[in-house]
């Protein structure tokens, strides 16, 4: 479950709000009643928070259409507490396409920023600044998007300061590298966030350093795994021994089958050999519990899963398994099922390239041809 609600889309992109967004409405109009403020000034409040999340929304928007232009899509853009994600499909390798995404969000900003204060000189007359320290809505909108963009510029990775850094650092130096350097220096300034955030009191602080702690190390953890994968097809990680269930099977021998073996999922399999869906372990518990061990499996299963040709990279295959959340996929050679691979399975082939790297340097990077060991690497 993904705990947020659909909006809707912009320019074919899903906007998503996290549940926790309504924690912040919830906070912010207790506030405003602690500090007895009426209705109006705090519908007031609550439409500034409103209006700027829509700058945010510009902004991650700015990121997805920059991404766009290199092919690379945007899964969704999520409203959190603490600012937006748009979520790529994938990171591009080539550092200066990083380098325009990553600086797309804050230019949007910039362009609010300026839009404002030209509208801002003209409705006063001209040149005359004094329009920004009256606390009408649109100077304070003016100042939130100067403050979200700078904010962003810092050097936080994977903020998007630490993307341009990341990228910088990646013209130069091998790509993990430059990753794991990215990310010290991210996990180095949420410190700097926690403690400011403890030191003046504003949670909202803390939880951009905890976002950022944790982003920083997934981050740069991925980016390991990837290298781990380079070269790797997705037949090389694919489950051969594996047990498939048909359609009109009983939940209960589903049941025996999870126990019996370590496989989650069940594909199901129709006569002609052609999988017509998918009995996961969640769906077979439901269907037990509801319906018994006598019920069919063709009433619980979900469908068909996806197929992938066995020479598609394996980074590929990952990319559909997590962030499509798929649970697995067939892979086929030549229109004939040879495997089925899912990330229990990828996880133990990253596992194993990893060990076997310990012992040596993996002989293909990402960037081989102008990369040099980094001093600051951790
Ligand atoms: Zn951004």
């Amino acid at each position: 479950m993904s705990w947020s609600w659909r909006l809707g889309r912009l320019a074919g992109i899903p906007i998503e709000m996290h549940w926790t967004f309504l924690v912040l409405i919830v906070w912010l109009v207790i506030g405003h009643t602690v500090e007895g403020h009426d209705v109006a000034t705090t519908l007031a409040g609550v439409g500034f928070v409103m209006a700027l999340f829509g700058c945010v929304v510009l902004h991650e928007l700015g990121h997805a259409l920059a991404a766009r232009r290199y092919g690379v899509t945007t899964t969704k853009i999520t409203l959190l507490p603490i600012g937006g994600v748009a979520q790529l499909g994938r990171i591009p390798e080539k550092p200066v396409q990083e380098l325009i995404i990553a600086l797309a969000g804050p230019a949007v900003n910039a362009v609010i920023v300026a839009g404002l204060w030209i509208g801002g000189v003209r409705l006063t007359g001209g040149g005359d600044p004094r329009f920004l320290i009256q606390g009408a809505f649109l100077p304070r909108i003016m100042v939130a998007n100067a403050f979200l963009g700078l904010f962003n510029l810092i050097p936080a990775f994977p903020m998007d300061g630490g993307r341009v850094l990341r990228a910088l650092l990646a013209l130069r130096y091998d790509y993990v590298q430059a990753t794991a350097t990215a990310a010290t220096v991210g996990q180095m300034s949420a410190i700097g966030f926690g403690l400011l955030g403890l030191s003046v009191g504003n949670p909202f602080l803390l939880f951009i350093a905890i976002f950022v702690w944790i982003a920083a190390g997934a981050e740069a953890a991925q980016v390991q795994e990837r290298r781990l994968m380079h070269g790797a097809r997705a037949r090389d990680a694919m489950l051969t021994d594996y047990q498939t269930l048909r359609p009109f099977d009983t939940l209960e021998r589903a049941a025996d089958a999870l126990v019996a073996g370590t496989q989650h999922d069940f594909p199901v399999e129709a006569d002609d050999g052609r999988f017509v869906g998918l009995l996961t372990r969640e769906a077979l518990v439901g269907g037990l519990s509801r319906s018994g061990g006598d019920a069919r499996i063709a009433d619980f299963m979900t469908e068909k899963p996806l197929a992938i040709a066995a020479d598609a990279p394996l980074a590929t295959a990952i990319e559909r398994l997590r962030d499509r959340q798929e649970r697995c996929l067939e892979v086929v050679d030549q229109g004939k099922r040879v495997g089925i691979i899912d990330l229990e399975n990828v996880g133990e082939f990253v596992m194993i390239r990893a060990a076997l790297a310990t012992g040596f340097e993996p002989r293909t990077s990402p960037r081989p041809d102008n990369a040099k060991p980094l001093p600051l690497a951790s």
